[in-house]
Protein backbone atom coordinates (compact mmCIF):
# COMPACT_ATOMS: atom_id res chain seq x y z
CA UNK A 1 0.00 0.00 0.00
CA UNK A 2 1.17 3.27 -0.48
CA UNK A 3 -0.05 7.11 -0.45
CA UNK A 4 -1.43 8.93 -3.24
CA UNK A 5 0.81 11.38 -4.52
CA UNK A 6 -1.05 14.67 -5.91
CA UNK A 7 0.32 15.50 -8.89
CA UNK A 8 -0.55 14.72 -12.33
CA UNK A 9 2.73 12.85 -12.97
CA UNK A 10 0.88 9.95 -14.00
CA UNK A 11 2.86 7.01 -15.04
CA UNK A 12 0.60 5.11 -17.37
CA UNK A 13 -3.77 4.74 -17.06
CA UNK A 14 -5.09 1.28 -17.21
CA UNK A 15 -9.00 0.84 -18.23
CA UNK A 16 -10.11 -2.84 -16.85
CA UNK A 17 -12.90 -3.49 -19.04
CA UNK A 18 -11.51 -1.38 -22.27
CA UNK A 19 -13.36 -2.80 -24.51
CA UNK A 20 -17.15 -2.55 -22.93
CA UNK A 21 -19.71 -0.22 -23.27
CA UNK A 22 -18.97 2.26 -20.51
CA UNK A 23 -15.73 2.87 -22.17
CA UNK A 24 -17.04 3.65 -25.34
CA UNK A 25 -19.32 5.59 -24.45
CA UNK A 26 -18.35 7.69 -21.77
CA UNK A 27 -14.65 6.59 -20.69
CA UNK A 28 -12.83 7.29 -24.39
CA UNK A 29 -14.23 10.47 -25.07
CA UNK A 30 -13.53 11.74 -21.70
CA UNK A 31 -10.41 10.96 -21.66
CA UNK A 32 -9.75 12.45 -25.34
CA UNK A 33 -11.69 15.91 -23.76
CA UNK A 34 -9.02 15.85 -21.43
CA UNK A 35 -6.06 15.17 -24.17
CA UNK A 36 -7.23 17.96 -25.98
CA UNK A 37 -7.15 20.37 -23.37
CA UNK A 38 -3.34 19.22 -22.36
CA UNK A 39 -5.08 17.87 -18.80
CA UNK A 40 -3.20 14.38 -19.55
CA UNK A 41 0.45 13.92 -19.05
CA UNK A 42 2.60 14.53 -22.06
CA UNK A 43 3.21 11.08 -23.59
CA UNK A 44 0.35 9.11 -21.31
CA UNK A 45 0.02 5.55 -21.99
CA UNK A 46 -3.31 4.25 -22.10
CA UNK A 47 -4.01 0.57 -21.28
CA UNK A 48 -6.81 -1.18 -21.80
CA UNK A 49 -7.34 -4.67 -20.93
CA UNK A 50 -9.90 -6.70 -21.83
CA UNK A 51 -10.76 -10.50 -23.06
CA UNK A 52 -11.20 -9.31 -26.66
CA UNK A 53 -9.05 -10.80 -29.21
CA UNK A 54 -8.15 -7.83 -31.07
CA UNK A 55 -4.51 -6.04 -32.06
CA UNK A 56 -3.71 -2.62 -30.85
CA UNK A 57 -4.19 -1.42 -34.37
CA UNK A 58 -7.24 -2.53 -34.88
CA UNK A 59 -8.56 -1.58 -31.57
CA UNK A 60 -7.25 2.22 -31.97
CA UNK A 61 -9.37 2.40 -35.16
CA UNK A 62 -12.75 1.03 -33.58
CA UNK A 63 -11.51 4.04 -30.62
CA UNK A 64 -11.41 6.22 -33.33
CA UNK A 65 -14.85 5.68 -34.87
CA UNK A 66 -16.17 5.77 -31.22
CA UNK A 67 -14.71 8.66 -30.75
CA UNK A 68 -16.55 10.53 -33.80
CA UNK A 69 -19.72 9.04 -32.39
CA UNK A 70 -19.56 10.16 -28.65
CA UNK A 71 -17.81 13.61 -28.88
CA UNK A 72 -19.45 16.43 -29.44
CA UNK A 73 -18.78 17.42 -33.42
CA UNK A 74 -17.62 21.32 -31.92
CA UNK A 75 -14.56 19.30 -29.59
CA UNK A 76 -14.28 16.47 -32.26
CA UNK A 77 -10.73 16.89 -33.91
CA UNK A 78 -9.67 14.14 -36.84
CA UNK A 79 -6.02 15.23 -36.02
CA UNK A 80 -6.60 15.31 -32.09
CA UNK A 81 -8.39 12.12 -32.65
CA UNK A 82 -5.72 10.22 -34.53
CA UNK A 83 -2.90 11.42 -31.77
CA UNK A 84 -4.84 10.17 -28.72
CA UNK A 85 -5.53 6.95 -30.02
CA UNK A 86 -1.92 6.58 -30.73
CA UNK A 87 -1.70 6.20 -26.87
CA UNK A 88 -3.77 3.54 -26.45
CA UNK A 89 -2.11 -0.04 -25.92
CA UNK A 90 -5.14 -3.04 -26.09
CA UNK A 91 -3.54 -5.94 -23.51
CA UNK A 92 -6.25 -8.90 -24.25
CA UNK A 93 -6.29 -11.13 -20.92
CA UNK A 94 -8.68 -12.47 -18.14
CA UNK A 95 -8.07 -11.77 -15.49
CA UNK A 96 -9.56 -14.48 -13.45
CA UNK A 97 -6.45 -15.93 -14.72
CA UNK A 98 -3.13 -16.40 -12.31
CA UNK A 99 -1.21 -15.62 -14.70
CA UNK A 100 -2.61 -12.40 -16.04
CA UNK A 101 -0.75 -10.33 -13.48
CA UNK A 102 2.18 -11.47 -14.50
CA UNK A 103 1.43 -10.63 -18.33
CA UNK A 104 -0.14 -7.13 -16.80
CA UNK A 105 3.01 -6.40 -15.10
CA UNK A 106 5.48 -6.79 -18.32
CA UNK A 107 3.33 -4.22 -19.96
CA UNK A 108 3.91 -1.85 -17.34
CA UNK A 109 7.12 -2.39 -16.22
CA UNK A 110 8.50 1.07 -17.53
CA UNK A 111 5.51 2.87 -16.33
CA UNK A 112 5.54 1.80 -12.71
CA UNK A 113 7.91 4.36 -11.26
CA UNK A 114 4.91 6.95 -11.26
CA UNK A 115 1.47 6.75 -10.06
CA UNK A 116 -0.47 4.56 -12.67
CA UNK A 117 -4.56 4.53 -12.71
CA UNK A 118 -6.11 1.54 -12.95
CA UNK A 119 -10.30 2.45 -13.68
CA UNK A 120 -12.17 -0.66 -13.01
CA UNK A 121 -14.95 -0.83 -15.63
CA UNK A 122 -16.04 -4.02 -14.89
CA UNK A 123 -18.42 -6.07 -12.38
CA UNK A 124 -17.89 -5.53 -8.75
CA UNK A 125 -17.49 -9.04 -8.57
CA UNK A 126 -14.11 -8.88 -10.27
CA UNK A 127 -12.92 -5.73 -8.07
CA UNK A 128 -11.46 -7.53 -4.82
CA UNK A 129 -9.58 -10.11 -7.34
CA UNK A 130 -8.03 -7.22 -9.79
CA UNK A 131 -6.77 -5.24 -6.42
CA UNK A 132 -5.33 -8.59 -4.88
CA UNK A 133 -3.95 -9.77 -8.46
CA UNK A 134 -2.43 -5.69 -8.55
CA UNK A 135 -1.09 -6.70 -5.23
CA UNK A 136 1.00 -9.62 -6.30
CA UNK A 137 3.12 -7.92 -8.69
CA UNK A 138 3.23 -4.59 -6.64
CA UNK A 139 1.47 -2.50 -9.04
CA UNK A 140 -0.17 -0.95 -6.12
CA UNK A 141 2.65 1.01 -5.10
CA UNK A 142 4.35 4.30 -6.02
CA UNK A 143 1.14 6.31 -6.11
CA UNK A 144 -1.16 3.72 -7.51
CA UNK A 145 -4.92 5.21 -7.56
CA UNK A 146 -7.92 2.64 -7.66
CA UNK A 147 -11.23 4.19 -9.52
CA UNK A 148 -14.27 1.62 -8.94
CA UNK A 149 -17.62 2.16 -11.03
CA UNK A 150 -21.13 1.55 -9.36
CA UNK A 151 -22.65 -0.70 -8.35
CA UNK A 152 -20.83 -0.04 -5.08
CA UNK A 153 -22.77 -3.51 -3.57
CA UNK A 154 -26.20 -4.06 -3.19
CA UNK A 155 -26.65 -4.43 0.92
CA UNK A 156 -24.66 -2.74 4.13
CA UNK A 157 -22.66 -6.18 3.75
CA UNK A 158 -21.91 -6.61 0.44
CA UNK A 159 -20.91 -3.02 0.61
CA UNK A 160 -18.12 -3.64 3.46
CA UNK A 161 -17.30 -6.96 1.98
CA UNK A 162 -16.42 -4.99 -0.58
CA UNK A 163 -14.68 -1.78 0.75
CA UNK A 164 -12.91 -4.87 3.34
CA UNK A 165 -11.61 -6.82 0.07
CA UNK A 166 -10.43 -3.33 -2.02
CA UNK A 167 -8.67 -1.97 1.60
CA UNK A 168 -6.69 -4.85 1.95
CA UNK A 169 -4.67 -3.94 -0.80
CA UNK A 170 -5.34 -0.50 -1.34
CA UNK A 171 -5.04 2.67 0.98
CA UNK A 172 -8.78 4.36 1.52
CA UNK A 173 -6.71 7.47 -0.24
CA UNK A 174 -5.94 5.38 -3.35
CA UNK A 175 -9.44 4.47 -3.77
CA UNK A 176 -11.64 6.58 -5.86
CA UNK A 177 -15.23 5.56 -5.89
CA UNK A 178 -17.55 7.27 -9.09
CA UNK A 179 -21.14 8.34 -8.63
CA UNK A 180 -20.75 10.35 -12.12
CA UNK A 181 -23.80 12.95 -10.51
CA UNK A 182 -20.67 14.25 -8.50
CA UNK A 183 -19.35 15.25 -11.66
CA UNK A 184 -22.03 17.56 -12.69
CA UNK A 185 -21.58 21.17 -13.00
CA UNK A 186 -24.76 21.94 -11.19
CA UNK A 187 -23.93 20.17 -8.20
CA UNK A 188 -20.75 21.83 -7.77
CA UNK A 189 -22.56 24.78 -7.74
CA UNK A 190 -24.89 23.87 -5.07
CA UNK A 191 -21.44 24.31 -2.54
CA UNK A 192 -19.95 27.54 -4.07
CA UNK A 193 -23.84 29.05 -3.97
CA UNK A 194 -23.94 27.86 -0.26
CA UNK A 195 -20.12 28.31 0.84
CA UNK A 196 -19.64 31.97 -1.10
CA UNK A 197 -22.79 33.76 -0.91
CA UNK A 198 -23.93 34.61 2.69
CA UNK A 199 -27.50 35.40 1.54
CA UNK A 200 -28.03 31.70 0.96
CA UNK A 201 -25.81 30.68 3.89
CA UNK A 202 -27.74 32.68 6.72
CA UNK A 203 -31.14 31.21 5.17
CA UNK A 204 -30.01 27.68 4.72
CA UNK A 205 -31.98 26.17 7.47
CA UNK A 206 -36.01 25.27 8.55
CA UNK A 207 -36.31 28.28 10.08
CA UNK A 208 -36.17 29.68 6.68
CA UNK A 209 -37.16 26.74 4.50
CA UNK A 210 -39.91 25.10 4.16
CA UNK A 211 -39.07 21.81 2.00
CA UNK A 212 -36.35 20.44 -0.28
CA UNK A 213 -37.52 18.19 -3.36
CA UNK A 214 -35.34 16.62 -5.37
CA UNK A 215 -36.19 14.58 -8.41
CA UNK A 216 -35.11 12.49 -10.62
CA UNK A 217 -37.14 11.61 -13.66
CA UNK A 218 -36.71 9.60 -17.14
CA UNK A 219 -38.76 9.03 -19.50
CA UNK A 220 -37.33 5.93 -20.39
CA UNK A 221 -37.82 2.23 -19.43
CA UNK A 222 -36.20 -0.10 -18.03
CA UNK A 223 -34.50 -0.97 -22.20
CA UNK A 224 -32.34 -4.20 -21.87
CA UNK A 225 -31.28 -3.84 -18.41
CA UNK A 226 -34.03 -5.95 -17.04
CA UNK A 227 -32.36 -8.68 -15.51
CA UNK A 228 -29.76 -6.30 -13.61
CA UNK A 229 -33.04 -4.04 -12.83
CA UNK A 230 -35.38 -5.99 -11.35
CA UNK A 231 -33.04 -7.05 -8.58
CA UNK A 232 -31.95 -3.97 -7.78
CA UNK A 233 -35.03 -1.48 -8.68
CA UNK A 234 -35.16 2.39 -8.60
CA UNK A 235 -34.11 2.48 -4.69
CA UNK A 236 -30.44 0.42 -5.58
CA UNK A 237 -30.26 1.81 -8.87
CA UNK A 238 -31.01 6.01 -7.82
CA UNK A 239 -31.71 6.16 -4.45
CA UNK A 240 -28.79 4.92 -2.56
CA UNK A 241 -26.38 6.47 -4.66
CA UNK A 242 -26.98 9.64 -6.65
CA UNK A 243 -30.07 10.99 -4.89
CA UNK A 244 -28.20 10.16 -1.21
CA UNK A 245 -24.99 12.42 -2.64
CA UNK A 246 -27.42 15.22 -3.63
CA UNK A 247 -29.22 15.31 -0.33
CA UNK A 248 -25.75 15.05 1.67
CA UNK A 249 -24.83 17.91 -0.75
CA UNK A 250 -27.61 19.76 -0.19
CA UNK A 251 -27.57 19.79 3.28
CA UNK A 252 -24.80 19.42 5.19
CA UNK A 253 -22.84 21.32 7.45
CA UNK A 254 -20.22 23.94 6.18
CA UNK A 255 -16.78 21.89 6.57
CA UNK A 256 -14.10 23.52 8.09
CA UNK A 257 -11.96 23.53 5.18
CA UNK A 258 -12.20 22.80 1.29
CA UNK A 259 -10.63 19.83 1.75
CA UNK A 260 -11.75 16.54 0.20
CA UNK A 261 -12.29 14.68 3.78
CA UNK A 262 -13.62 17.86 5.57
CA UNK A 263 -16.33 17.41 2.84
CA UNK A 264 -16.40 13.89 3.03
CA UNK A 265 -16.95 14.11 7.09
CA UNK A 266 -19.61 16.16 6.83
CA UNK A 267 -21.47 14.49 3.97
CA UNK A 268 -21.44 11.32 6.43
CA UNK A 269 -22.29 12.94 9.04
CA UNK A 270 -25.47 14.35 7.66
CA UNK A 271 -25.86 10.86 6.08
CA UNK A 272 -26.00 9.49 9.73
CA UNK A 273 -28.51 11.78 11.04
CA UNK A 274 -30.80 11.49 8.15
CA UNK A 275 -34.20 9.66 10.22
CA UNK A 276 -34.78 5.86 9.70
CA UNK A 277 -37.78 4.89 8.12
CA UNK A 278 -39.23 2.25 10.16
CA UNK A 279 -41.96 0.01 9.64
CA UNK A 280 -44.32 1.99 12.08
CA UNK A 281 -43.77 5.10 9.67
CA UNK A 282 -43.57 3.64 5.87
CA UNK A 283 -46.91 4.22 5.09
CA UNK A 284 -46.34 7.84 5.41
CA UNK A 285 -43.50 8.57 4.33
CA UNK A 286 -42.88 6.27 1.45
CA UNK A 287 -44.03 5.34 -2.00
CA UNK A 288 -43.03 2.94 -4.43
CA UNK A 289 -44.40 2.49 -7.86
CA UNK A 290 -44.39 0.31 -11.08
CA UNK A 291 -45.18 1.56 -14.44
CA UNK A 292 -47.86 -0.13 -16.53
CA UNK A 293 -48.88 -0.23 -20.18
CA UNK A 294 -50.31 3.57 -21.22
CA UNK A 295 -49.61 5.84 -24.23
CA UNK A 296 -49.09 3.27 -26.50
CA UNK A 297 -45.63 2.34 -24.30
CA UNK A 298 -45.37 -1.28 -22.82
CA UNK A 299 -45.75 -2.15 -18.96
CA UNK A 300 -42.70 -3.02 -17.19
CA UNK A 301 -43.56 -6.81 -16.88
CA UNK A 302 -43.75 -6.62 -20.48
CA UNK A 303 -40.24 -5.36 -20.60
CA UNK A 304 -38.57 -7.39 -18.83
CA UNK A 305 -40.93 -10.41 -19.92
CA UNK A 306 -42.21 -12.01 -16.67
CA UNK A 307 -45.56 -12.16 -14.87
CA UNK A 308 -45.03 -10.36 -12.11
CA UNK A 309 -42.46 -8.65 -10.03
CA UNK A 310 -42.06 -6.63 -6.56
CA UNK A 311 -39.87 -4.11 -8.13
CA UNK A 312 -40.01 -0.52 -7.85
CA UNK A 313 -39.12 1.61 -10.95
CA UNK A 314 -40.48 4.30 -9.11
CA UNK A 315 -39.88 5.69 -5.56
CA UNK A 316 -40.75 8.73 -3.42
CA UNK A 317 -39.98 9.85 0.04
CA UNK A 318 -40.66 12.08 2.82
CA UNK A 319 -37.60 12.50 5.08
CA UNK A 320 -36.32 14.08 7.71
CA UNK A 321 -33.07 15.26 9.16
CA UNK A 322 -32.49 14.93 12.76
CA UNK A 323 -30.17 17.58 13.43
CA UNK A 324 -31.13 21.29 14.54
CA UNK A 325 -30.34 22.67 11.03
CA UNK A 326 -33.10 20.74 9.20
CA UNK A 327 -35.33 19.75 12.79
CA UNK A 328 -39.04 19.63 10.97
CA UNK A 329 -38.31 20.96 7.37
CA UNK A 330 -39.20 17.58 5.17
CA UNK A 331 -37.25 16.91 2.23
CA UNK A 332 -39.11 14.99 -0.67
CA UNK A 333 -37.39 12.78 -2.85
CA UNK A 334 -38.63 11.05 -5.98
CA UNK A 335 -37.56 9.27 -9.24
CA UNK A 336 -38.72 6.82 -11.86
CA UNK A 337 -38.83 5.33 -15.22
CA UNK A 338 -41.58 5.75 -17.87
CA UNK A 339 -42.29 9.44 -16.33
CA UNK A 340 -43.79 12.26 -18.07
CA UNK A 341 -40.79 14.34 -18.57
CA UNK A 342 -36.68 13.58 -18.22
CA UNK A 343 -35.19 15.72 -15.79
CA UNK A 344 -32.97 15.89 -12.67
CA UNK A 345 -33.62 19.19 -10.34
CA UNK A 346 -33.31 20.22 -6.70
CA UNK A 347 -36.28 22.89 -5.56
CA UNK A 348 -35.28 24.85 -2.59
CA UNK A 349 -38.92 25.92 -0.83
CA UNK A 350 -38.46 28.87 0.74
CA UNK A 351 -41.12 30.20 3.70
CA UNK A 352 -43.72 32.87 2.91
CA UNK A 353 -42.96 36.13 3.98
CA UNK A 354 -45.03 36.75 7.16
CA UNK A 355 -47.35 38.68 7.80
CA UNK A 356 -48.02 38.59 3.84
CA UNK A 357 -48.45 42.48 3.20
CA UNK A 358 -48.19 42.83 -0.27
CA UNK A 359 -50.11 40.10 -2.57
CA UNK A 360 -50.07 38.76 -6.60
CA UNK A 361 -52.78 39.08 -9.32
CA UNK A 362 -53.68 35.69 -8.73
CA UNK A 363 -53.59 36.67 -4.71
CA UNK A 364 -50.79 35.32 -2.83
CA UNK A 365 -47.48 36.00 -3.58
CA UNK A 366 -44.97 33.09 -4.58
CA UNK A 367 -42.76 32.29 -2.13
CA UNK A 368 -39.11 32.36 -2.64
CA UNK A 369 -37.56 28.92 -4.61
CA UNK A 370 -34.46 28.06 -5.38
CA UNK A 371 -34.35 25.68 -8.50
CA UNK A 372 -30.73 23.85 -9.61
CA UNK A 373 -31.22 21.94 -12.60
CA UNK A 374 -28.81 19.26 -13.31
CA UNK A 375 -30.43 17.23 -16.28
CA UNK A 376 -30.70 17.49 -19.09
CA UNK A 377 -29.74 21.47 -18.95
CA UNK A 378 -27.19 22.56 -16.04
CA UNK A 379 -29.39 26.07 -14.98
CA UNK A 380 -29.86 27.64 -11.60
CA UNK A 381 -32.94 29.68 -10.96
CA UNK A 382 -33.92 32.34 -8.03
CA UNK A 383 -37.40 33.25 -7.96
CA UNK A 384 -38.12 36.60 -6.12
CA UNK A 385 -40.75 39.04 -5.97
CA UNK A 386 -40.85 42.79 -7.44
CA UNK A 387 -43.50 45.29 -8.17
CA UNK A 388 -45.85 44.04 -11.28
CA UNK A 389 -44.98 46.86 -13.38
CA UNK A 390 -48.10 46.42 -15.49
CA UNK A 391 -50.48 46.67 -12.97
CA UNK A 392 -52.42 49.72 -11.43
CA UNK A 393 -52.74 48.58 -8.05
CA UNK A 394 -49.60 47.76 -5.78
CA UNK A 395 -49.08 44.14 -6.32
CA UNK A 396 -46.29 41.84 -7.25
CA UNK A 397 -45.24 39.02 -9.69
CA UNK A 398 -42.31 36.46 -9.71
CA UNK A 399 -38.91 37.36 -11.16
CA UNK A 400 -36.68 34.70 -12.48
CA UNK A 401 -33.13 35.36 -11.76
CA UNK A 402 -30.97 33.23 -13.74
CA UNK A 403 -27.76 32.47 -11.31
CA UNK A 404 -25.81 30.27 -13.66
CA UNK A 405 -24.02 31.11 -16.77
CA UNK A 406 -24.11 28.71 -20.01
CA UNK A 407 -20.71 28.91 -21.12
CA UNK A 408 -19.72 26.70 -24.33
CA UNK A 409 -19.36 23.34 -23.64
CA UNK A 410 -20.01 22.80 -20.11
CA UNK A 411 -17.44 19.78 -18.81
CA UNK A 412 -19.21 16.19 -19.23
CA UNK A 413 -18.87 14.30 -15.87
CA UNK A 414 -16.67 11.54 -16.69
CA UNK A 415 -14.63 14.41 -18.16
CA UNK A 416 -14.48 16.33 -14.91
CA UNK A 417 -14.39 13.52 -12.69
CA UNK A 418 -11.31 11.92 -14.69
CA UNK A 419 -9.29 14.75 -14.53
CA UNK A 420 -9.97 14.98 -10.87
CA UNK A 421 -8.11 11.29 -10.68
CA UNK A 422 -5.12 12.54 -12.78
CA UNK A 423 -4.78 15.09 -10.30
CA UNK A 424 -5.20 12.71 -7.50
CA UNK A 425 -7.91 14.98 -5.62
CA UNK A 426 -10.62 12.65 -3.92
CA UNK A 427 -12.80 15.34 -3.32
CA UNK A 428 -15.92 14.25 -5.79
CA UNK A 429 -15.88 10.74 -4.99
CA UNK A 430 -17.05 9.06 -2.36
CA UNK A 431 -15.72 7.82 0.91
CA UNK A 432 -16.08 4.33 2.16
CA UNK A 433 -17.82 5.09 4.72
CA UNK A 434 -20.56 7.59 3.22
CA UNK A 435 -20.83 4.35 0.96
CA UNK A 436 -21.80 2.18 3.85
CA UNK A 437 -24.15 4.94 6.32
CA UNK A 438 -26.10 5.84 2.81
CA UNK A 439 -26.59 1.21 2.77
CA UNK A 440 -27.82 1.15 5.98
CA UNK A 441 -30.24 3.45 5.79
CA UNK A 442 -31.35 2.03 2.56
CA UNK A 443 -31.52 -1.75 4.35
CA UNK A 444 -33.80 -0.13 6.98
CA UNK A 445 -36.07 1.04 4.06
CA UNK A 446 -36.30 -2.45 2.30
CA UNK A 447 -36.85 -4.35 5.87
CA UNK A 448 -39.67 -1.72 6.44
CA UNK A 449 -41.63 -1.95 3.44
CA UNK A 450 -41.09 -5.80 3.09
CA UNK A 451 -42.19 -5.85 7.08
CA UNK A 452 -45.43 -3.97 5.33
CA UNK A 453 -45.91 -6.47 2.62
CA UNK A 454 -46.40 -3.55 0.59
CA UNK A 455 -46.40 -3.65 -3.29
CA UNK A 456 -45.21 -1.45 -5.66
CA UNK A 457 -48.21 1.12 -6.85
CA UNK A 458 -49.28 1.04 -10.51
CA UNK A 459 -48.98 3.96 -12.72
CA UNK A 460 -48.90 5.01 -16.66
CA UNK A 461 -46.33 5.07 -18.65
CA UNK A 462 -45.36 8.77 -18.69
CA UNK A 463 -47.63 9.84 -16.44
CA UNK A 464 -46.99 11.81 -12.62
CA UNK A 465 -46.02 8.60 -11.25
CA UNK A 466 -48.85 6.51 -8.73
CA UNK A 467 -51.05 9.14 -7.43
CA UNK A 468 -50.57 7.81 -3.87
CA UNK A 469 -47.35 9.58 -3.95
CA UNK A 470 -49.16 12.84 -3.96
CA UNK A 471 -50.26 12.29 -0.17
CA UNK A 472 -46.87 12.19 1.11
CA UNK A 473 -46.34 16.22 0.25
CA UNK A 474 -48.28 17.56 3.10
CA UNK A 475 -47.15 21.38 2.78
CA UNK A 476 -46.52 23.73 -0.24
CA UNK A 477 -48.33 23.15 -3.40
CA UNK A 478 -47.09 19.57 -3.61
CA UNK A 479 -44.66 18.02 -6.11
CA UNK A 480 -43.33 20.28 -8.68
CA UNK A 481 -45.29 18.86 -11.72
CA UNK A 482 -42.48 16.81 -13.75
CA UNK A 483 -42.96 18.02 -17.63
P1 LIG B 1 -19.68 -4.51 -20.72
O1 LIG B 1 -20.26 -5.87 -20.52
O2 LIG B 1 -20.04 -3.75 -21.95
O3 LIG B 1 -18.08 -4.64 -20.71
C1 LIG B 1 -17.41 -5.45 -19.79
C2 LIG B 1 -15.91 -5.36 -20.07
O4 LIG B 1 -15.24 -6.20 -19.13
C3 LIG B 1 -15.49 -5.87 -21.46
O5 LIG B 1 -14.42 -5.08 -21.92
C4 LIG B 1 -15.01 -7.29 -21.16
O6 LIG B 1 -14.04 -7.78 -22.11
C5 LIG B 1 -14.36 -7.09 -19.81
N1 LIG B 1 -14.27 -8.34 -19.06
C6 LIG B 1 -15.28 -9.12 -18.61
N2 LIG B 1 -14.78 -10.22 -18.01
C7 LIG B 1 -13.42 -10.13 -18.07
C8 LIG B 1 -12.34 -10.95 -17.65
N3 LIG B 1 -12.56 -12.11 -17.02
N4 LIG B 1 -11.08 -10.55 -17.90
C9 LIG B 1 -10.85 -9.37 -18.54
N5 LIG B 1 -11.82 -8.54 -18.96
C10 LIG B 1 -13.09 -8.93 -18.74
O7 LIG B 1 -19.99 -3.70 -19.39
P2 LIG B 1 -20.15 -2.10 -19.23
O8 LIG B 1 -21.54 -1.72 -19.59
O9 LIG B 1 -19.02 -1.42 -19.93
O10 LIG B 1 -20.04 -1.92 -17.66
C11 LIG B 1 -18.84 -2.13 -16.93
C12 LIG B 1 -19.10 -1.87 -15.45
O11 LIG B 1 -19.52 -0.53 -15.25
C13 LIG B 1 -20.24 -2.73 -14.87
O12 LIG B 1 -19.95 -3.06 -13.55
C14 LIG B 1 -21.44 -1.83 -14.91
O13 LIG B 1 -22.39 -2.13 -13.94
C15 LIG B 1 -20.79 -0.48 -14.63
N6 LIG B 1 -21.53 0.66 -15.19
C16 LIG B 1 -21.86 0.70 -16.51
C17 LIG B 1 -22.55 1.79 -17.02
C18 LIG B 1 -22.90 1.89 -18.48
O14 LIG B 1 -23.48 2.92 -18.86
N7 LIG B 1 -22.58 0.92 -19.30
C19 LIG B 1 -22.91 2.85 -16.17
C20 LIG B 1 -22.54 2.79 -14.82
C21 LIG B 1 -21.85 1.69 -14.35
Amino acid sequence: KANVMTNSDVGAFVLFGGSGDLAKRKLYPSLYLNFIKGLLPDDCKIFSVSRLSEQTQAFQADIFLQLERYVSPSQFSDEKAKAFVKCIRHVQLDITQVDAWTTLETHLENFRQSPIIYYLSVAPRFFGDIAKGLSSVSLNQNGARLVVEKPFGHDFESARTLNRELRLFFDEQQIFRIDHYLGKESIQNILALRFSNNIFESQWHAGAIESVQITVAETLGVGDRGDYYDNNGASKDMLQNHMMQLLSIVAMEPPFAFSPDAIRDEKVKLLRSLRLITPEVYADHCVRGQYVAGSGERGYLDDIGRDSSDCETYIALKAYIDNRRWAGTPFYLRTGKRLAGSLGEIIINFKPSNPELIRSKSGQCSNNQLVINFQPDQDIFLFINKKDNQSEMFLVDAARLQLSTKSGDLKLPYERLLAHVFEGDQTLFVRDDEIEVAWQWLDQLVVSWSAEGSRPHPYDCFSQGPEQANQLVTNGSGWERIK
